[in-house]
């Protein structure tokens, strides 16, 4: 008779979530319990925790001979949440529970040392594979939330290994993941709290449209934080498959998990001492920095030059390509890295450079070493730059009640993406590859001459050039025109202040 059972769970591998067959073996000799195949230090924790709970639970450990193998070997295998599929092997092997569910169930959570079944990181990629395999899952009650936004899926919930097993044996059935409180929007602050500064509004809801990154420049105390902060309240909603992306790296980011920002683009704001690590991740087992937290939405670095310049340096790849490998040892993750970039700084090291009230104390060498910190290859990234001045006082006096809402700015924005992902193959103005932007720009001869000759007298990179370029198809986006226009183009070229001389 064939003491083998085979349970189906699953590994994490970046914020994917391969296949893990967990292979219990029975066999005569001394009793004793191996696991094989590349285990982490808290797997082999496991067999402590697997067989108290079984004992703990009035069930059978079986005084044999107990071989697991976890497969493939070669994937990276960490965590508790192995804990249940072994449990569940060992029971199965034993005969203690029926082995029918076993090939079209998966199952992952950690167990107690009295049978309770606890949450685990990284539980959506697991459900978003396990679906596409049409198999179902079972896991701990507290990531039912997680499981069941994967409408595709069966999920099942429990609350500790006794619950699993009665099901495995049908006697008694799992209750369905689901999912608890409403999904709502969480509080992001209003637009219209945001008094005069017109310009630099116009130049967030270009940036929203088009998904443009943007740096605001300006003294202290203009409102540019509060600005930035605006911008997620005004971005497009997520597509399904943007919001799963999103949802799944926050999941195996163990940061928590919270339905209520689900379809909202993330938003999140490095302090300037943040490492490298933490901003583009890293580790012994690669966590995802704050560049993939931000996927699919934006990073906002306020104060841009106090940053490292390691840090701003290590920035610039993901930038253009979306991602991140991360390398540690003998293996390699890949995070998702799709954010929009967001940025703050002021004129000089004192802040008063420009303003009408206060006159800046800098030298003009000092100036220089200050903006040549984000200058370069960065700066070349950042599509456009636009000065904050200090607000007028009768402005300050002005009534909040005549300024648009988030919300009003947001439908317009989200009908101008609109217009782009359909003409643009399914993306924004700011990712057109040059090539693209010959297919899909629409500009008349003459105004490419103008812009040429502007381009030549202000002596600007080629990447300026085509930032410009997308900029003015977003501006005439926004009003819905086909060609981009002389006064697009010269607006375009207004969100450009950094390219002017000091
Ligand atoms: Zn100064």
């Amino acid at each position: 008779m064939s003491k083998l059972a085979i349970v189906y769970s699953r590994a994490q591998d970046g914020i994917d979530a391969p296949l893990v067959r967990v292979e219990v073996h029975l066999s005569r000799g001394l009793p004793g319990l191996s696991i094989v195949g590349l285990l982490e230090t808290t797997v082999k924790e496991s067999k402590d925790r697997v067989r108290a709970a079984i004992i703990n639970c009035n069930l059978e450990f079986p005084k044999q001979r107990i071989t697991i193998n976890l497969s493939p070997a070669d994937l990276p295998k960490e965590g508790g949440r192995f804990d249940l599929p072994i449990a569940i092997g060992i029971l199965a092997a034993s005969k203690q529970v029926s082995h029918d569910r076993l090939t079209e169930t998966e199952f992952i959570g950690e167990l107690s040392l009295g049978g309770d079944l606890r949450s685990v990181k990284g539980v959506l990629p697991v459900a978003i594979k396990s679906a596409e395999s049409n198999r179902a899952l079972v896991v701990p009650h507290d990531n039912g939330t997680e499981a069941a936004l994967i409408s595709s899926g069966i999920s099942k919930t429990a609350n500790n290994l006794l619950q699993v097993c009665a099901w495995l044996n049908q006697m008694d059935s799992l209750p369905d993941a689901e999912t608890t409180g409403e999904i709502q929007m969480p509080h992001i602050s209003d637009l219209s709290e945001v008094k005069g500064q017109l310009q630099a509004k116009r130049a967030l809801e270009i940036a929203a449209a088009g998904s443009h990154n943007l740096l605001f420049i300006g003294p202290p105390g203009t409102g540019k934080t509060m600005l930035a902060s605006r911008m997620q309240g005004i971005m497009p909603p997520l597509t399904e498959q943007q919001a799963l992306e999103s949802a799944a790296i926050s999941s195996i980011s163990g940061k928590g998990f919270n339905i209520k920002d689900w379809f909202i683009p993330p938003f999140r704001s490095p302090h300037h001492t943040a490492s490298a690590v933490a901003l583009v991740g890293g580790g012994s087992n690669p966590k995802p920095g704050e560049i993939s937290l931000s996927h699919q939405g934006i990073l906002f670095l306020d104060e841009l030059p106090e940053f490292s310049r390691h840090v701003l340096e290590v920035l610039r790849e993901p930038i253009e390509s979306g991602k991140i490998t991360i390398s540690r040892a003998a293996r390699q993750a890949e995070f998702p890295a799709k954010f929009q970039l967001l940025a703050a700084m002021n004129p000089c090291p004192c802040g008063f450079l420009g303003d009408k009230e206060r006159s800046c104390t800098c030298a003009l060498s000092l100036i220089e070493r200050y903006r040549a910190k984000v200058s370069g290859p960065l700066l070349d990234r950042i599509d456009m730059h636009v000065e904050v001045a200090r607000i007028p006082y009768k402005e300050l006096r002005s009534n909040y009640a005549t300024n648009e809402s988030s919300m009003d700015v947001k439908r317009r924005v989200t009908e101008t993406r609109n217009i782009q992902m359909t003409r643009n193959n399914g993306k924004p103005n700011a990712q057109l590859s040059n090539k693209e932007m010959d297919q899909f720009l629409n500009i008349p001869e003459v105004h490419l001459i103008m812009l040429e000759n502007i381009v030549e007298k202000l002596k600007l990179s080629a990447r300026a050039y085509h930032r410009i370029l997308k900029i003015s198809r977003t501006i005439a986006d926004l009003e819905k025109s086909h060609q981009i226009e002389k006064k697009h183009l010269l607006e375009a070229i207004s969100y450009r202040c950094l390219d002017r001389v000091i």
